[in-house]
């Protein structure tokens, strides 16, 4: 899309807004409203916004940020065409400093440097992603409950299903703004959805990942329910991931696909899943950024708790779904939906570079089901667990030269200062657990 068409379209549609949208470093989604008469201003790049108020951005002293719009993401969005005092479109921004320099602390620039290096490199990472929410009753007030929207269960049918009015308007939402779905279900828990879009380049999916979120919590509303991206909001059942479907690509080739390999996979794809589970205690502190999203990482639900691979089962990290051939593709299973996508995808592709770059070896996959392994037999093996909180992943992170240089310098440093904010916060209160089991007995 080029400017001429972004102004066409915004006059042959009546569009009277447009918001320019942003993420910050935590994955919250930003945004500015513009009247139209401001448009040209803003397609120039020549909008200026206080950065000092977005999660992770700059100093006081410093704040004077432009906003500089995507083209290709120029949007009206389908549900503003009632609106009869005009529609709403917008654009998704990259952030620029005060001297006009790409700002290093955009999660957007973070993995478009990724993205670079693997383009020098003649690659191109595409990825699909399978993100999990819940949807829970509103009281009175509209505030939201712990009660599930129903009590059905994986692949389940209305009238047990009671979301799927609310799934199938998400649906139709999204594809009005482009997306092609690819499955939309009943997950496993009660109230507990899923919604698969197609596989696209990492910086597209990046962006439909944020414009999924907003889609999906809109529409929730407007049915009367909340929708949540909270990986494990009920203890004892299963929580929401957001697993993340990866191939490589020269130009059409999809290079993970090798017909003369046993298994159908070409050492480039071995290396990328070997530099993956290298690294993944780090890129676990990215993809699992909340302390709720370690009580998701537990045995018992379908969610990994081990650093492995496998052809078949879904205990361990990755799985080797057994499609071949164009489709050929690895599934990373410990993200979850409140990972800022941007820095997600950086970190998985920046561990995968690695591993094809220093041909990382591959341990052998795990075909048996870890969670009923002991430690024993765990060691024998050399299998290693994910973090088992958010401060050991911090740490883990801290650790990790390689991943940090995907993030730079500056977004790490604030990701770790917020994170150990959050973690502290967290770990200095008591819980309702604690006083269950002590109060009395001690
Ligand atoms: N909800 C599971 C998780 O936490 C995944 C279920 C599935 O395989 O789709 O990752
Ligand atoms: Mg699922
Ligand atoms: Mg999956």
């Amino acid at each position: 899309m080029n400017r001429e068409e972004v102004l066409r379209i915004v006059k042959e549609e009546n569009v009277k807004f447009i918001r320019l949208q942003l993420t910050d470093i935590l994955g919250v989604h930003k945004s500015v409203s513009i009247t139209v008469d401001q448009l040209e201003k803003a397609l120039d790049g020549e909008l200026m916004f206080d950065g000092s108020s977005i999660e992770g951005f700059v100093r006081i002293e410093e704040s004077d940020m432009y906003l500089k719009p995507d083209l290709n993401t120029f949007m009206v969005l389908p549900w503003t065409s009632q609106v009869s005092s005009g529609k709403i479109a917008r654009i998704i921004c990259d952030v620029y400093d005060s001297d006009n320099k790409p700002f290093t602390g955009s999660p957007r620039y973070v993995l478009k440097k990724v993205i670079k290096e693997a383009e020098e490199l003649g690659y191109t990472m595409y990825v699909g992603p399978e993100p999990e929410f819940f949807l829970f009753q509103v009281d009175e007030k509209g505030a939201p409950t712990l009660i599930t929207n129903d009590k059905a269960g994986y692949f389940d049918l209305p009238p047990v299903d009671k979301g799927e009015e609310a799934r199938r308007d998400m649906v139709e939402t999204l594809q009005s703004m482009g997306f092609e779905i690819e499955a939309a279900h009943h997950e496993v828990a009660p109230g507990q959805h899923e919604i698969d879009f197609k596989y696209k380049d990492a910086l597209t999916t990046a962006d439909n990942i944020i414009t999924f979120r907003i889609v999906v919590r809109m529409v929730a509303q407007r049915h009367g329910l909340h929708a949540t991206f909270m990986p494990k909001p009920i203890y004892g059942i299963a929580g929401s991931g957001m697993h993340l479907h990866c191939s490589l690509f020269k130009g059409d080739r999809n290079i993970f696909y090798d017909e003369n390999s046993p298994d159908g996979l070409s050492d480039t794809c071995k290396y990328f899943i070997a530099g993956v589970l290298k690294h993944a205690k780090a890129i676990t502190a990215i993809t699992n950024p909340t302390v709720n999203s370690y009580k998701r990482l537990v045995p018992g639900y379908e969610a990994p708790v081990y650093i492995a691979w496998s052809y078949k089962n879904r205990s361990p990290l990755i799985r080797i779904p057994a499609r071949r051939g164009i489709g050929t593709r690895i599934e990373i299973r410990n993200p979850d939906p409140t990972c800022n996508p941007y820095l997600g995808l950086a970190v998985i592709l920046k561990a995968g570079l690695d591993g094809i770059k220093n041909k990382l070896e591959v341990p052998p996959p795990v075909e048996e089901n870890i969670y009923e392994m002991d430690l024993a037999a765990r060691r024998m093996r050399n299998i290693e667990s994910l973090p088992e909180n958010l401060y050991e992943a911090i740490n883990e992170l801290h650790k990790d030269e390689v991943i940090k240089e995907a993030l730079g310098e500056h977004v790490y440093s604030r990701f770790v200062w917020a994170k150990m904010k959050e973690w502290e916060n967290y770990n200095t209160r008591v819980y309702d657990w604690e006083i269950n089991e002590y109060l009395e007995k001690f």
